[in-house]
């Protein structure tokens, strides 16, 4: 019956705004659930605060002393706010968080409650971890894993209707010292860049480099739909998309939504995770209306990568359980709803340091401009070595509804440059751009060059990866993705890049070149050999399909089983060895890890697809066909003949789409695969062309049966009901 869906449709109609009541002033709670380093300005002694400070922007080791300190100084402040448990967070090889909590109680002997928090509970947790994935790594050695404080990462508080608890951000690890997690790369990879930076800084003849670290803006797309409606869905619920559902008569084919008005309960909502983000030293910057129907864009102002990675994993749990409160579900799945707009997660990367600043902005004076030139062909090269790497670690079974499809950035990986600056470095590899002296200094001209327009220069939305004025974005990121993956694999590709040019660079100072034109002419080369990832065109286009593979030798790899054996390709592994980021048995689990996780996605919806089609649709069109054969039995004998073409359409649909079912079963039941990526290749491919199939008989049973008796809310109801 269609109980559930009225009954949705009732209870939001009783909906209101949620009252907020008076939001405090940003002064009053920016931060305010943070123990960052202004905190400990507050409680810790200048020795230790000084320790704490140097960990904090170098990553340096932490003597256990000063960590007994930080912890007691941790303890006192969270209880003062009232917090009786503390919890390690870490971040395992899926796209969530993962939490232990302990109290801060013990027992006396004479029975009384105190409280215990020493440095070694802060820097070293053993979770029940045998439950997190980790490939083939535990497996051979132990089911433990530990977590270990990362000081790099501000702890903070996490507040519940009822309690409160400390929130200490964490890597985790094998007893062996494998990274299980999705941190410790990334920090390694962080660490690489840095090295490989130095070296580059230092040859063109900086004498003071401070650390570099990278950073990351990422801008999340997100749809809400009403919990209610959620509820009488259970694809939805279980698979966070709608496997089902015709296209509404209003789609998005007007374009109004985008940064149209935002309905109040959504813009109540939006404010009340903007505080709440606030109190966590998130600082959420935009937030608009995006393109499709029901879908909005937040992007916070970026941090630095490791921060960042943590804030985005923070923001999307915030975004999700505020939801609730709102009568909302927020819908963080790639593609929750089939030719509607599909949701992706910008993700805005730059290298710099203190002295010499942002590495990928092209700067003021000549020094800065050939800095800038030589990280950014540091990425171009990147690009077109690792695209593929790129693309495997973008690559999951949500994301793959969005690339190659023509509405998000195409599975194929090249760097969008903007005009002016794909002249450049056509004209570095012409040999065209040559060191000329103004008045005695180094002119490269290129300040004037390089007076970046932000519009409408960089808005060739169908790049995935467009340099855009000072920093990379790339577009290819899922939105449901953590941001981890992509900034490891863009931090160790530049790492290897940087290395390559700083061989290059020695190589021609030991000619006897300067600086200039030294780097001028390992740009020359670097622009011949790797010039081919540059492509300024319209991505969508497939001629531009054809001939990136053709003429470019650039790979296509449209689907998660074409990608994720990227993984295991010697130049992948090799580059990973090399940069220290990953050993090969680190990589490889990462491999087995995301492609069970694959498998296991498409399987859930096939399954989910098979039991929704049998016990939902085909009796809703059983009862709609027994209806109308009543109907016209009774007009029968009234000597009034109804037309049966409705009835024979409906039987059509509905017999076909129970042979569709059938052929889906049984391709689920296929198990005999002679690898993970036959396996795959499979689901990409068999399994999911049946589950096309499948809905393309529902979809059009929806189209046939009486509105009143269809079960599930319809693709109209969900994306503009609010
Ligand atoms: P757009 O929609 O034009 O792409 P937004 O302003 O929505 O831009 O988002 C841009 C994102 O890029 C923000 O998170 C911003 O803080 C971030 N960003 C800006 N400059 C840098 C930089 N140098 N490095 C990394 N991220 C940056
Ligand atoms: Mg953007």
């Amino acid at each position: 019956s269609n109980f559930a869906r009225t009954q949705a449709i009732q209870t939001i109609s009783q909906r209101s705004p949620m009252d907020l009541g008076k939001t405090d002033p940003l002064s009053k709670i920016w931060a305010c659930d943070v123990f960052n380093l202004a905190r400990m300005e507050e409680c810790l002694s200048k020795n230790a605060f000084k320790a704490m400070k140097k960990t904090f922007q170098t990553g340096a080791m932490l003597d256990p002393a000063t960590a007994d300190v930080v912890a007691a100084a941790m303890k006192e402040w969270a209880m003062s706010k009232g917090a009786k448990f503390f919890s390690h967070i870490f971040y395992p090889m899926t796209n969530a968080t993962a939490e232990k909590h302990d109290g801060f109680i013990i027992t006396s002997p004479e029975g009384n409650a105190i409280t215990d928090f020493s440095g070694s509970l802060l820097i070293k947790g053993e979770p029940d971890g045998s439950s997190f994935p980790n490939g083939s790594i535990r497996a051979t050695n132990s089911a433990r894993g530990y977590t270990a404080w990362d000081p790099t990462s501000p702890a903070y508080i996490m507040h519940t209707a009822n309690g409160a608890t400390l929130m200490i951000p964490c890597v985790f690890l094998s007893w062996t010292g494998e990274a299980l997690d999705k941190k410790i790369p990334l920090l390694r990879s962080n660490a690489a860049m840095n090295t490989a930076a130095q070296r580059v800084l230092k040859l063109m003849g900086e004498t003071d480099v401070a650390t570099l670290n990278s950073s990351c803006g990422a801008e999340q797309e997100y749809f809400l739909i009403d919990e209610a409606f959620a509820t009488a869905r259970p694809d939805i619920l279980l698979s966070g998309r709608s496997l089902f559902g015709a296209a509404p008569a209003k789609g998005q084919q007007f374009d109004d939504h985008y940064f149209g008005a935002i309905p109040e309960r959504v813009q109540v909502y939006m404010q009340d995770i903007e505080d709440k983000l606030y109190r966590l030293g998130i600082p959420a910057k935009t937030h608009h209306n995006e393109v499709a129907p029901g879908q909005f864009e937040i992007a916070p102002y970026f941090e630095a990568a490791n921060v960042a990675a943590d804030h985005q994993q923070l923001l999307m749990t915030v975004m999700k359980t505020t939801a609730k409160a709102h009568g909302f579900l927020c819908m963080l799945h790639e593609k929750p709803f089939a030719g509607v707009n599909g949701s992706g997660k910008h993700v805005n990367w730059s290298v710099g340091n203190s002295t010499q600043g942002n590495l990928l902005d092209p700067g003021q004076t000549p020094e800065e401009n050939l800095h800038f030139l030589a990280f950014c062909g540091a990425v171009i090269r990147g690009v077109h070595l690792f695209g593929p790497l790129l693309r495997a670690v973008i690559a999951s079974a949500s994301n793959d509804h969005r690339l190659g499809a023509n509405e998000a950035p195409p599975a194929i990986l090249s760097v969008y440059l903007g005009d002016q600056l794909e002249q450049v470095f056509n004209d570095i590899k012409a040999g065209k751009i040559l060191k000329t002296e103004k008045g005695g200094h180094m002119d490269l001209g290129l300040s004037q060059i390089l007076k970046f327009e932000r519009d409408p220069g960089d808005r060739n939305r169908t790049s995935p990866f467009a340099f855009t004025g000072n920093r990379f974005e790339f577009r290819a990121v899922g939105s449901s993705q953590s941001v981890s993956g992509p900034l490891i694999a863009m931090n160790t590709m530049l790492a290897d890049s940087l290395h390559w040019v700083a061989d290059k660079l020695e190589a021609e100072l030991n000619s006897g070149k300067d600086v200039a034109t030294a780097t001028l002419a390992v740009l020359k080369t670097l622009m011949e050999q790797h010039g081919n990832a540059v492509f300024g065109g319209n991505g969508y286009s497939p001629d531009w399909h054809k001939a990136a593979v053709e003429e470019r030798g650039l790979k296509n790899l449209p689907t998660s089983a074409d990608a994720l054996p990227e993984l295991l390709s010697p130049e992948i592994a090799s580059l990973f060895e090399r940069t220290g980021v990953l050993t090969p048995a680190e990589l490889y689990s990462r491999f087995e890890v995301y492609a069970e996780q694959y498998i296991n996605s498409i399987d859930v919806e096939a399954k989910l697809m098979v039991n929704m089609a049998t016990t939902m649709i085909y009796p809703a069109a059983v009862t709609y066909l027994s209806e109308l054969a009543a109907t016209a039995g009774n007009l029968q004998d009234l000597g009034i003949t109804l037309d049966n073409s409705v009835a024979s359409s409906v039987a059509t649909e509905a017999n076909a789409l129970m042979v569709a079912v059938g052929k889906l079963s049984a391709a689920r039941a296929k198990h005999d695969f002679d690898s993970v990526k036959d396996h795959m290749t499979f689901l990409a491919g068999t399994v999911r062309d049946l589950m096309t199939e499948v809905r393309a008989h529902a979809d059009t049973l929806e189209t046939l049966i009486a509105d009143e008796m269809w079960p599930l809310p319809k693709y109209s109801e969900m994306l503009f009901i609010k």
